[in-house]
């Protein structure tokens, strides 16, 4: 409304925001191992970690289990985004489970890097958060040569065999800022320390991560749509506080927004996390404007077009059914 734009209330619309490739084809395959093979279909932990997807997902017919074993013999199983252990995969194979792998190849890809370094001796400091799915499916690779180190504080007092032949590894999604501050307290004890041959913190942390920082100082209001479990999204809320966003809150959906929050804002800045479907931000930017903020400004940061095939397995049966 006039009144509203008069007062110079708006909103700043991060891009890119939102799925990622890693998320888009993990959904994807549940929708079709249910399409193909029929519900239900059992997912080893949250598909993705936000609330909606595993919300309409179970409506479907998947049904989520914590652990492989709570699969019924012989049935259909997919494994989530963050990757697993190799134990996983020969529990699966004992239960002869049909499996079907959605891990983004983007933590294969350091799940890779981790078992070449182990069978080179090397010790690996793992930068990421004890207990975190990806984290534990990653040091599942070299349980003897991984060492987590779960932030700069830690690196000042983490332990290793052998400091002289010692990489580090990361988590793909933590802040960048806070990884290489880890990184930078890690070197001034351990001068050897290896890089990782490329990033892996992911294109699409950093690309949020980096938008996030473009808006924050406009913003006095920092709304992330993501839920709590969501390592990338609580770190976008993260990144928004420390460049400068006056407030920030991470929440699932628009109801969970508390008008108090609104209270004295002319400018919030919005984005989500990768595992979040756009019509959450959908239902945020509606709640916004209903208030005044109708005024939406996209503050783009990187251009994103990756798209992952997607798990063989899956394609294979795909195509047999023609
Ligand atoms: Fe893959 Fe990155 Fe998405 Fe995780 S956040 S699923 S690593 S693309």
């Amino acid at each position: 409304d006039q009144a509203a734009a008069a007062h110079g209330k708006r909103v700043l619309l991060a891009a890119p925001r939102g799925y990622c490739a890693g998320v888009d084809r993990a959904v994807v395959t549940v929708e079709k191992s249910l399409d193909l093979y029929g519900p239900p279909v059992y997912v080893r932990k949250q598909i993705v970690h936000n609330k909606h997807v595993v919300a309409t997902l179970e409506k479907r017919g998947a049904i989520f289990v914590d652990e492989t074993d709570e699969v019924p013999e012989g049935a259909t199983v997919v494994f989530s985004a963050h990757g697993i252990a190799p134990e996983v995969r020969e529990q699966a194979k004992a239960l002869s489970l049909k499996t079907i792998d959605a891990t983004c190849p983007l933590v294969t890809k350091v799940h890779r890097e981790a078992t070449r370094f182990a069978s080179d001796d090397y010790d690996i400091l793992l930068i990421g958060h004890e207990g975190h799915e990806e984290v534990v499916g990653t040091a599942g690779e070299a349980p003897d040569n991984i060492v987590l180190v779960q932030s700069p504080e830690h690196a000042d007092t983490v332990e290793v065999h052998h400091p002289d032949k010692l990489v580090w590894l990361s988590q793909t999604t933590l802040s960048v800022d806070e990884t290489m501050e880890t990184v930078r307290r890690l070197k001034q004890r351990f001068p050897n320390l290896e890089d990782p041959p490329s990033d892996d913190i992911c294109y699409a942390t950093q690309n949020r991560q980096h938008a996030v920082k473009q808006m924050a100082a406009r913003a006095d209001l920092m709304l992330v749509v993501g839920s709590r479990n969501s390592s990338n999204s609580v770190r976008l809320v993260e990144v928004a506080l420390e460049h400068g966003a006056r407030d920030g809150h991470l929440v699932d959906y628009a109801d969970e927004i508390e008008d108090s929050w609104l209270d004295g804002v002319t400018t919030v800045g919005v984005t989500s996390g990768a595992s979040v479907p756009e019509l959450l931000v959908r239902d945020v930017l509606a709640y916004l404007a209903e208030r005044g903020y109708a005024d939406v400004e996209t503050i783009t940061a990187a251009e994103e077009s990756l798209l992952f095939a997607l798990p063989t397995e899956l394609r294979r049966d795909l195509k047999a059914r023609g």
